[in-house]
């Protein structure tokens, strides 16, 4: 296979070139048990073009040593590549300083370290952390750790009927105990959009901190942290289509001076002797050993990807299929869409009368077809909902209207097998 990048993807999703931006996409070429493969599995991770590819292929064929530490030639260069996709994550998502973009395994680290590092040092017994039921178990269940060890007490966000944040409810949740806000931009289960600068204000009113989830909109919304206000905003690389192991954590800079370091070891350290150890500065306080440094470089292969279709276009065009989607489904008899919310990304959370979401899931692959079928590390809305699973086509800008009249076409299939 020549991975070469070509010049780029696709100008203008607006004109709706997808099969151009399809061609960077190699692994969407593919047939799947004889047929074209449909991958509408989005949300769990996202495909990678050719420029990622090529990036990671690069690196070891010609680039590889360890960073930050070396003298020599490949290690200054390796150092500079690995700081100047910082610098462009940095402009992504319009953090002000280099300093306030650490790089992680993903969003569950990041939120995992702020959780530990943050938590320890400012929880208080009788504090207060709230989430909302829209939360994937990660960013749950580091609450749940870190609230049983420093005695301070987790309180949920109710959604409604469709899926939407219920904000006047959050608000009542707010008081001078609350010291952290933690919540999804966008649901994984339903794709709704929650209202995150809003949210962060009113936080803000009460002097908490306020960390977003971004593993969800990142990839299909334009996201500036400066204009949010948030403290900490994480997303994972291979979501927007890079690499899987890297993402990032911003966070504010005073912020991160205020907290010790999660993990500890090399990178992360000044000095070190047996009597004293002092840390090193931000960002690499918070980067113990040695990183995914190719993911990392591949970050701005990524990332220069989705500013080059531009965000705006890649939003509209999106918008554009979740409406079609969500008509095609709704045709579908005996199909029921969770989540509904006014404000969503690409997401079809749906159950089907006559079959279990594993069911559906095992013969829509037959047809070549990739969607999610279960709880979404989300049981909270599962049980909200009262399901125990849905199916989830999730979508991106690869995905076209036609993948999705093959997807209600086998579920039509799959209500005639289950009659
Ligand atoms: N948060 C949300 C909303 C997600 O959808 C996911 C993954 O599906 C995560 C967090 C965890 O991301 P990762 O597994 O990349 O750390």
């Amino acid at each position: 296979m020549n991975l070469e990048p070509h010049a780029g993807p696709a100008a203008a999703l607006d004109r709706v070139d997808v099969e151009r931006v399809r061609r960077d996409f190699p692994i969407l070429q593919q047939r799947i048990r004889d047929r074209p493969l449909v991958y509408l599995d989005n949300a769990a991770t996202t495909q990678k073009p050719l420029t990622v590819i090529y990036a990671l292929q690069r690196y070891y064929t010609a680039e590889n040593a360890n960073i930050h530490r070396g003298v020599h030639f490949l290690s200054q260069q390796g150092t500079f590549a690995y700081e100047r996709s910082r610098a462009r994550l940095r402009q992504f998502i319009n953090a002000g300083d280099n300093r306030e973009v650490i790089f992680v395994r993903g969003t569950t680290e990041a939120i995992n370290l702020v959780a530990q590092s943050w938590g320890r040092r400012f929880l208080r017994p009788g504090d207060e952390i709230v989430l909302s039921h829209l939360e994937h178990h990660a960013n749950i269940v580091p609450w749940q750790m870190i609230a049983a060890e420093r005695e301070a007490r987790i309180r949920v966000a109710s959604i409604d009927d469709q899926g939407g944040f219920r904000f006047d409810e959050y608000e009542k949740l707010l008081n001078e105990r609350t010291r952290m806000v933690a919540v999804t931009h966008a649901s994984n289960a339903l794709g709704t959009v929650l209202p995150v600068k809003e949210i962060t204000a009113a936080a803000h009113r009460w002097g908490a901190r306020v960390l977003i989830d971004g593993a969800q909109s990142v990839p299909h919304l334009a996201v500036d942290v400066r204009d949010l206000d948030c403290d900490f905003y994480a997303f994972s690389g291979h979501k927007v289509f890079g690499p899987t192991g890297v993402g990032v954590l911003y966070g504010k800079e005073a912020v991160l001076e205020e907290m010790p370091p999660y993990q500890t070891g090399g990178e992360m350290i000044r000095s070190v002797s047996f009597d004293k150890t002092t840390f090193n500065e931000l960002p690499h306080k918070f980067e113990a050993g040695t990183p995914h440094i190719a993911g990392g470089i591949a970050m701005e292969a990524a990332v220069d990807y989705v500013n080059a279709l531009g965000r705006a276009r890649i939003e509209a065009y999106e918008a554009q299929l979740l409406v079609y989607g969500t008509e095609v489904l709704s045709q579908v008899p005996g199909l029921r869409l969770l989540g509904t919310a006014a404000s969503k990304v690409g997401v079809l959370s749906f159950t089907l009368d006559a079959a279990h979401p594993h069911d559906i899931g095992t013969i829509l692959d037959t047809e070549g077809i990739a969607i999610r079928t279960g709880h979404h590390c989300a049981q909270p809305v599962m049980q909200r909902f009262g399901v125990p699973a849905t199916a989830r086509a999730s979508l991106a800008f690869y995905n076209t209207r036609e993948e999705l009249d093959a997807l209600a076409s086998a579920l039509r299939k799959v209500n005639e097998v289950f009659r």
